[in-house]
């Protein structure tokens, strides 16, 4: 698939809709796949810190999340199509689960928040299975979250830590499941909360 290099960082080369559809197509194919959709920060951040770029490295698709960089991608004569943000993404991703009955998890923010997210994402997409979820806030040494998440097996797990605790989890973690999606979505939980 095509990608753009920014800094050693390959994004995808789609559009919003096609994204949607290529996960969507992994989900229905259950292959384990690492999204991480790639802020200026993300760029920085890994050009600074080698370990983080190994997360990143890791990642099955890594999308442009915001202008800044398509603006870049234009600078240097590489176009990508549009940003394809991790909001958007989650947001569109809860509407196939609705039409398809998928099932997911979420993980992360305080646990007010993450109550919130839950009663609006039934209240909006009312056949999406949400199997489980943990708030933000755990002792990174316990890995009962993992073993949930690997029993339960959802076909989207939503992680929203921040960065760089998010691709960091789901670098270290991702191997021991069989299937599904695995993106970080930042404060995403909040905005749904509202
Ligand atoms: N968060 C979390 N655990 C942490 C730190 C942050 O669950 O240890 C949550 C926080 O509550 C918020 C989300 O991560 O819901 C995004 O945090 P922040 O806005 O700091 O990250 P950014 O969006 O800038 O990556």
């Amino acid at each position: 698939m095509k990608t753009v290099n920014i800094m050693d960082v390959p994004f995808l080369y789609t559009d919003q809709s096609n994204f949607v559809s290529l996960i969507d197509q992994h989900i229905q194919s259950k292959e384990r796949t690492f999204v991480v959709t790639a802020n200026p920060e993300i760029v920085m951040k890994a050009q600074e810190d080698p370990v983080f770029k190994q997360y990143i490295d890791k990642a099955t698709y890594v999308t442009a999340d915001g202008i800044g960089i398509v603006i870049g991608a234009k600078l240097l004569n590489n176009p990508l199509p549009e940003r394809v943000t991790g909001y958007d993404t989650m947001i569109q991703l809860l509407e196939k689960a609705n039409q398809n009955h998928y099932s997911i998890y979420l993980l992360g923010a305080q646990q007010e928040t993450l109550d919130k997210t839950k009663a609006n994402i039934l209240k909006d997409y009312p056949n999406v299975k949400i199997v489980g979820s943990h708030n933000g806030f755990f002792d990174w040494d316990n890995n009962q979250i993992a073993d949930e998440i690997g029993e339960l097996k959802p076909d989207m797990t939503f992680v929203a830590l921040g960065v760089p605790r998010q691709e960091k989890w789901i670098a270290e973690n991702i191997d021991r499941f069989s299937h599904g999606i695995f993106m970080g979505i930042g404060g995403s939980f909040d905005v749904i909360a509202g």
